[in-house]
């Protein structure tokens, strides 16, 4: 791996992008390219399916964590949860309950260190949150599989939905189907980079390279995470540190919190 300045250059290269609306959630994404990776959900944002699923109450709900009003966003996830029947919708939904047991375990504990008893309410939430987070990743492979032709769209959904539960053998398996699929060629190196960080293969870092070329800003999340696993806590800091301010990606501020607290544990 490259010396951290040679990262962080690229960084401020690929970050002075324009700004996509994902039509999978309608989060904000950084991109030089129209076709990517969606900052939040990680869907391709160019995606040509019609949209029968509730993209504007996604919205909503978006704009209600961007105001902080995050007990009202978890009431309106669990009230679009009762009527979901399509797997892209359902994937984004457990998506954004990630998103909020992430937001009660680390953002409200780090900034309310001291208060042991919100502290604890916070963690009984974020861990209600993130069942019900699984629940609906399964749920979306339940209805991909439902389906009687898998089109290209949900065969990368079938790998998010597998890779965020953790079952990298499905995984690998919806992998070769998209690396069949000579539309997916984005997709598949996506897909590739997340198998190669996962499994800790010896060429993730070339993969990540590749994303980084294909103007992926999500690419340097798991670079950080590649750094740290390799021991560069600092490199990993500095480079997450300025990826939060670039870009809009949830999941790189909950992993700077994350090495930070531990850097931190460590250094006790
Ligand atoms: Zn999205």
């Amino acid at each position: 791996m490259e010396k951290i300045e040679y990262y962080l250059s690229l960084l401020e290269k690929s970050a002075s992008a324009s700004m996509l609306i994902c039509n999978n959630c309608g989060s904000r994404t950084v991109s030089k390219n129209t076709l990517t990776h969606c900052n939040f959900c990680e869907l391709e944002i160019n995606r040509t399916n019609p949209i029968d699923y509730p993209l504007e109450k996604f919205k909503k709900i978006a704009t209600l964590i961007d105001n902080e009003k995050i007990n009202d966003a978890i009431a309106s996830l669990d009230e679009l949860s009762k009527g979901i029947s399509d797997p892209t919708a359902s994937y984004v939904l457990a998506i954004f309950y990630e998103f909020v047991s992430n937001y009660k375990y680390y953002k409200l504990n780090y900034y309310a260190s001291g208060f042991m008893e919100e502290n604890s309410l916070n963690i009984y939430s974020s861990l209600d949150m993130t069942s019900k987070s699984k629940e609906f990743f399964f749920r979306a492979l339940k209805l991909i599989h439902k389906t009687e032709q898998k089109d290209t769209a949900n065969v990368f959904l079938e790998f998010m939905a597998n890779m965020k539960l953790h079952r990298h053998f499905n995984a690998a398996k919806a992998l070769e189907e998209i690396k069949k699929d000579t539309t997916m060629t984005n997709s598949f190196e996506y897909a590739q980079m997340l198998t190669g960080c996962f499994t800790k293969s010896k060429d993730s870092t070339l993969k990540i390279q590749k994303s980084i070329e294909n103007s992926e800003i999500n690419a340097f999340y798991y670079l950080s995470m590649t750094l740290a696993e390799n021991k560069r806590i600092s490199d990993a800091i500095k480079l997450l540190s300025m990826l939060t301010k670039k870009a809009r990606i949830p999941m790189a501020f909950y992993l700077l919190i994350k090495i930070k607290n531990v850097n931190e544990a460590m250094e006790l």
